[in-house]
């Protein structure tokens, strides 16, 4: 019954002479978007919005599951549309439409005209007005409310008639595209396909970097990492995902360092080679997954031995987050499924029984002091062979 929809946008509204910039980002990205989608759509921008025409058959639910996935929109509005606006149809097919979305329900409504004509016989406050009558004399269970009516059914007049009244929620932030690029440290856990959902909301297009340790870690591992990157990839679009071989660094560390430091400067090589791959594929920042205490490698000392590594920024969107909330917005975005299949992670392998919860940064550069002899050569080899798979 829908033959179009209107796309409404908030925040990058207010981005003055930036405007258009965002508003093509989006435009572009609802076009891609819908690509997957069987049917045939025309999306255009005109005076402040963003319109999609359907132009055949097609399949709501799945238009919609896209659309909820772009970042940018605020609500979606399924519009019918009115082939003839001469007064008499108008009438009928608001009536229609009324009937096919509320039935007999009871409410207050108010109904908003807009005339694209002109030269139509009615102003927008007569349309309003007599609309509105025809409305409550169909359907007595609804009641008009000016000032604050459960529902506003907008009628649009231009060469056809326009009409909505549905607010279907969107996914907020902004396009993705319009605020730069981050390098994202993907684990196969539950937080930093999170803390990579989050960033891309803002705007940001994301590159992710994955630590592999065959053969400690299994082909399986390595696939949910790759599911993982496709869950949060619905939402901000192409990755391209870096796995790095790490074993070697890895077992160079077991071999050379305190092993109740191994964690902590395992995740300082894993910075260093994220920092690297971030400069080379033009990318402003790092993000993890990293919420403060959550394990010994994220207590605030911890924090901030990893962070000695980095001179980019590194942005941990979930550091003040409990791990329910973590989890709540996993379920969400469709990663948690995912994130809890049970295969061993690099990290998970070498792990200390007794991991140090407050290193003190001197220390661990010190430590770190006996990896001279092999550690620039191991990561150039490491560097040398990354993978990249893009992911679409
Ligand atoms: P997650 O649930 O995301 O795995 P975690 O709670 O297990 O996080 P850590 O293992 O301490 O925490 O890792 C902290 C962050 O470091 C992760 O959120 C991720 O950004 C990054 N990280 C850890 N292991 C890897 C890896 N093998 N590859 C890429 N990034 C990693
Ligand atoms: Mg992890």
């Amino acid at each position: 019954m829908y033959k179009a929809f209107l796309i409404k946008y908030a925040e990058i509204g207010i981005k003055g002479k930036n405007r258009y910039v965002f508003e093509n980002a989006l435009r572009d990205q609802i076009k891609k978007a819908l690509e997957e989608v069987e049917g045939t759509f025309n999306v255009t921008k005109e005076q402040g919005r963003i319109y999609i025409e359907v132009l055949s058959d097609y399949d709501y639910d799945e238009t919609i599951d896209r659309l909820t996935k772009i970042f940018g929109i605020t609500a979606i509005c399924p519009v019918v549309l009115i082939e003839d606006t001469e007064w008499d149809s108008l009438t009928a097919g608001v009536e229609n439409y009324v009937r096919k979305v509320y039935g007999d329900k009871a409410f207050t409504f108010k109904i908003e005209a807009k005339r694209g004509d002109k030269n139509y016989p009615l102003t927008s406050p007569q349309i309003c007005i007599e609309m509105g009558a025809h409305i409550v004399d169909k359907f007595p269970n609804m009641t008009v409310d000016i000032h604050n009516p459960e529902v506003r059914i907008t009628v649009e007049v231009r060469n056809k008639g326009y009409v909505y009244s549905e607010n279907i929620p969107g996914a907020n932030g902004m396009p993705v595209g319009t605020n730069g690029k981050a390098m994202l440290l993907l684990s196969g856990g539950i937080d930093s396909p999170v803390a990579g959902y989050m960033i891309a909301k803002r705007g940001v297009k994301l590159d992710a970097v994955y630590f592999n340790a065959p053969p400690y870690t299994s082909e399986r591992a390595k696939q949910k990492v790759i599911d993982l990157a496709k869950q949060v990839a619905k939402y901000s679009g192409k990755i391209d995902l870096h796995i790095v071989n790490f074993t070697d660094i890895q077992m160079y560390i077991y071999e050379k360092c305190p092993h109740e430091e191994l964690t902590i400067i395992m995740r300082r090589y894993m910075m260093k080679i994220a920092e690297y791959l971030a400069g080379k594929n033009v990318c402003q920042s790092l993000v993890t997954g990293e919420s403060i205490g959550q394990v010994a490698s994220q207590t605030m000392q911890s924090l901030v031995c990893t962070n000695a590594v980095c001179t980019l920024p590194v942005f941990r969107p979930l550091i003040g987050f409990d791990k329910q909330e973590i989890i709540d917005i996993s379920q969400k975005i469709g990663t948690f499924e995912t994130s809890i299949l049970p295969y061993e992670d690099c990290c998970t392998i070498f792990v200390a029984k007794h991991p140090v919860t407050k290193p003190i940064l001197s220390m661990i550069e010190k430590s770190e002091l006996k990896l001279a002899e092999d550690i620039d050569r191991l990561m150039e080899e490491a560097i040398n062979s990354v993978e990249t798979i893009v992911i679409d």
